[in-house]
């Protein structure tokens, strides 16, 4: 058809630099959307270029920011790379002389690389909502976590290193020694206004951090402190009977040993099929929030631990 398909990005920088300035720059770039069903990260990347256009004599270094990887996806409302029912993230790092989701994916991996901080924004799924959390390989966290702690996130999960993962933007960046953090906040096909302001917050001081971005008046913001799960344990609570799921806590909650997080109900005779109870104390930081449970759906994440 001649078609061109485009991923779009769009370049922040300080006004009268030189071609030459331009590789000595520290730069972050925000990706997001190589889901097609996970949009929390459009109101981030919104956000964030409403943040400098209002101080752009703040910026003193580059800001790219890609709101749709998977665009195609994100058009059709499509999690996968349409037509090829590929999940996009699994692709990673392509290769330029394949099939068209390979060479996007080698395009943007050869078009991040080098960056000083890439920020890859994801949102769960439609099943699940997750409290702002960074998920970050255990053998990236020595370098990775000192960041993912300014980012005002309310989790840093780090996890063994997976072969599943090793198709992923993250993984393909972090091993040509480009630092991906990667970030899961909200839920599937819809924005949670407040998570983005929170992380837009933590993104604005990593910017600081890397001296990108000068407006000290941001610094009177209290940064939280995020839960690691690198002594604590994660829990998978996951369902054993099928039904409507209800939950009885909120996200964000600390919940304690035996309380009830929430219940699966027969809606043909009228039976609670199952009282979901809590392992152990800790924050409920993933909820169910799709309401069909199967035995075996996942229904919630608990990160072990009662102190802040
Ligand atoms: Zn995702």
């Amino acid at each position: 058809m001649d078609e061109a398909l485009i991923v779009r990005r769009c370049r922040y920088m300080p006004d009268h630099l030189r071609e030459g300035d331009i590789r000595r720059l520290p730069r972050l770039a925000v990706v997001t959307g190589i889901h097609g069903d996970e949009l929390e990260g459009q109101y981030l990347c919104f956000a964030l270029t409403r943040a400098i256009a209002a101080h752009p004599d703040k910026l003193a270094g580059i800001v790219d920011i890609y709101p749709a990887v998977n665009t195609l996806g994100i058009d059709s409302i499509c999690r996968s790379f349409p037509n090829f029912e590929l999940d996009m993230n699994r692709v990673f790092p392509g290769s330029s002389n394949s099939l068209m989701i390979e060479r996007l994916a080698s395009s943007v991996v050869e078009s991040l690389d080098g960056a000083d901080l890439v920020l890859d924004i994801h949102a769960s799924n439609i099943f699940l909502k997750e409290l702002p959390q960074a998920r970050i390989d255990q053998t990236t966290a020595e370098g990775l976590v000192p960041l993912a702690q300014l980012l005002d996130l309310d989790i840093l999960w780090i996890h063994p290193p997976a072969k599943f993962l090793e198709s992923t933007l993250a993984h393909s960046l972090n091993s040509r020694s480009t630092p991906c953090i990667v970030v899961e906040m909200g839920v599937g096909m819809r924005i949670t206004k407040e998570y983005g302001d929170q992380l837009l917050s933590g993104v604005l001081r990593v910017m600081r951090k890397l001296g990108i971005w000068q407006n000290e008046a941001d610094d009177s913001d209290p940064v939280r402190t995020a839960r690691s799960s690198l002594d604590r344990e994660i829990h998978f609570m996951n369902a054993k009977a099928s039904g409507i799921f209800v939950p009885s806590a909120d996200l964000s909650a600390q919940v304690s040993k035996n309380q009830r997080i929430g219940q699966i109900l027969d809606p043909l005779d009228g039976i609670i099929r199952e009282d979901v109870l809590s392992p152990c104390d800790g924050l409920l930081f993933t909820l169910r929030e799709y309401p069909v449970v199967y035995s075996g759906s996942l229904v919630a994440r608990i990160l072990e631990g009662t102190d802040a």
